[in-house]
């Protein structure tokens, strides 16, 4: 028989009454990392975030209509719906959900400790970060409400570019960088123009890229221009463009606008408590792994995958996060 002294009792005490692993975020990395661990035993908790005017419980897939490219799904489905599924899919297994933001973290000691936007103290053997990365907005009132409702304005055209409401019109990309041109590229194969507007005289992007865009016949260019305001009822019919010199505003016909002016990381909650990118995307130690620079935390999805982001990818990090995670824990015996 093992006899325990004071100090023994206190540390088992302490590791017993710790979460073995929690889970932030509730998109499809979260959800997803909350099925195997559910699955693996591990009784998991996710805490999906509380909604607010910028993010809510079920993440960036809450604001777009059709899902087309996530398989087993052949005749598409709606976003929303999609991850209600994810969601009911985890619970089925006992997968705990509080609707609460974690708001700080401390991960100078195990177990690592975090409190929640309800004010809860809360210790865990392990945690998987997988709070998503926000698109960045314009934030004009029309393009907002013309996103959300699938009226032609999105922020992904990987994800919407294909869509039947966008073959053969004129569409215009707003941004400057890589990824601006990696959209109106991609966007050359659908329609019938593609007119990316930026603020400046010149892009953003790496040479090779720009010469990319400049040598495609389908790509013009509306320099020094910004776009003040979005038009359409129901589907989005042009934009009114500032000229970032003189101020004089024109008005331009379109067919679909694609923000594509980066992603804002949702980072700032953690602090300094763990290795980040200089854009605030959090860095795993390996290729192929989710484990961060804090062992017995990991990170899934958006939040550490500046060059996919997709639902898929998300929920493929989320699955190796959950087994990353599994296995750390036996290794230490805190399964
Ligand atoms: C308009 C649009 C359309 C898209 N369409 C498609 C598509 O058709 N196909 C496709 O594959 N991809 C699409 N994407 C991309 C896809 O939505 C993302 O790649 C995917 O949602 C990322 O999943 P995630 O789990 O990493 O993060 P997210 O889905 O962003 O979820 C993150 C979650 O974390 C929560 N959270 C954040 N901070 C905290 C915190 N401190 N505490 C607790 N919770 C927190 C948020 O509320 C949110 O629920 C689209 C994106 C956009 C913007």
């Amino acid at each position: 028989m093992i006899s325990l002294t004071g100090s023994d009792t206190l540390f088992f005490w302490r590791f017993a009454m710790a979460e073995r692993i929690v889970i932030i975020g509730s998109g499809p990395a979260g959800w997803t990392a909350a099925i195997y661990a559910a699955r693996a035993n591990l009784d998991p908790v996710v805490y999906e975030g509380e909604p607010s005017n910028i993010m809510v419980p079920g993440g960036q897939l809450m604001y777009t209509t059709e899902v087309e490219n996530f398989p087993g799904f052949p005749s598409g489905v709606q976003g929303a719906e999609m991850m209600a599924l994810f969601k009911q899919q985890s619970q089925r297994f006992d997968t705990r959900v509080l609707t609460e933001d974690i708001e700080s973290v401390n991960f100078s000691s195990h177990p690592f400790k975090l409190k929640s936007s309800e004010g809860t103290d809360i210790e865990a053997l392990s945690v998987i970060i997988a709070t998503g990365a926000r698109a960045n907005w314009l934030n004009l009132p029309n393009e907002q409400r013309l996103a959300k409702t699938g009226g032609g304005v999105s922020a992904c055209a990987i994800c919407d570019g294909g869509l039947p409401g966008y073959r053969d019109k004129v569409l215009v990309v707003v941004g400057g960088g890589d990824s601006a041109i990696e959209e109106a590229l991609y966007l050359t194969k659908f329609a019938s123009k593609v007119i990316m507007v930026h603020r400046r005289d010149e892009l953003r992007a790496s040479p090779i890229m720009q010469e990319r865009a400049k040598s495609n016949p389908k790509i013009e260019f509306k320099w020094n221009s910004v776009i003040i305001d979005v038009f359409g009822d129901k589907i989005i019919s042009g934009i009114r463009l500032q000229d970032t010199i003189n101020n004089d505003e024109t008005d331009m016909e379109c067919g679909g606008l694609f923000v594509a002016i980066g992603h804002t990381p949702n980072t700032s909650f953690l602090g300094d408590s763990l290795e980040l990118d200089d854009k605030g995307f959090i860095g795993t130690r390996q290729s192929w792994r989710t484990a961060t620079s804090v062992v017995g935390v990991f990170a899934a999805g958006d939040v550490m995958d500046p060059h996919y982001k997709q639902a898929i990818t998300a929920a493929g990090t989320g699955c190796m996060a959950a087994l990353e995670a599994e296995r750390w824990l036996v290794s230490k015996g805190l399964d």
